[in-house]
């Protein structure tokens, strides 16, 4: 079986068995938070839990080392419609020991894509319409970096209100343990 049969095939026992009962939830963040983090595997069900955030608690946006790197971007839109249509108040910036995102180089990842097939010449027609690669495809220094990174950019932006507070934290993403880094109260 496929991963995608076998994910369609538990899907509707899971949906006959009506397990989504426990989970029903409201869209506004009942905790009024909205939290960035990383996409990596090992957040998925412990970051929730390390945070005691069940469903319909808290907004979560995900980004690669959750770097909010472009003020027009489709995160900051995220954020921007987390805050205001959707009532979240505080935001959590959390980033996580050994990410993958952490001295990251647009050289390597472009390597990688180039064993996929991807040629040459279309990675040279990217950067001809004006995209400097080595920038957008880079990581952050460390996570520490990253994380206050995505804070400025966030506190900073033109039509973020002013009494959204936004936290910085470093998640360890085997005990789950936090780390405060900026605490957006001050
Ligand atoms: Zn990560």
């Amino acid at each position: 079986m496929s991963r995608l049969e076998e994910i369609l095939a538990y899907n509707r026992e899971f949906v006959n068995n009506k397990e989504y009962e426990p989970y029903l939830a409201e869209k506004y963040p009942k905790k009024e938070l909205l939290v960035v983090t990383c996409m990596d595997t090992r957040l998925v069900e412990l970051l929730p839990k390390a945070l005691n955030l069940k469903n319909g608690d808290a907004k979560v946006v995900k980004t690669a080392g959750a770097m909010v790197t472009e003020p027009y971007g489709s995160v900051m839109r995220s954020i921007l419609v987390g805050v205001s249509l959707l009532k979240a108040k505080e935001i959590f910036v959390i980033g996580h020991k050994g990410c993958g995102m952490e001295g990251l180089r647009a050289g390597s990842v472009l390597e990688h894509l180039e064993e996929h097939g991807v040629t040459q010449n279309e990675i040279e027609a990217v950067r001809e319409q004006g995209v400097d690669l080595h920038k957008w495809l880079a990581g952050c220094a460390n996570v520490e970096e990253g994380v206050m990174n995505s804070i400025r950019l966030i506190q900073n932006h033109p039509l973020l209100p002013q009494e959204i507070q936004v936290h910085g934290l470093i998640i360890d993403p085997e005990t789950g343990e936090l780390e405060l880094i900026h605490d957006g109260r001050k």
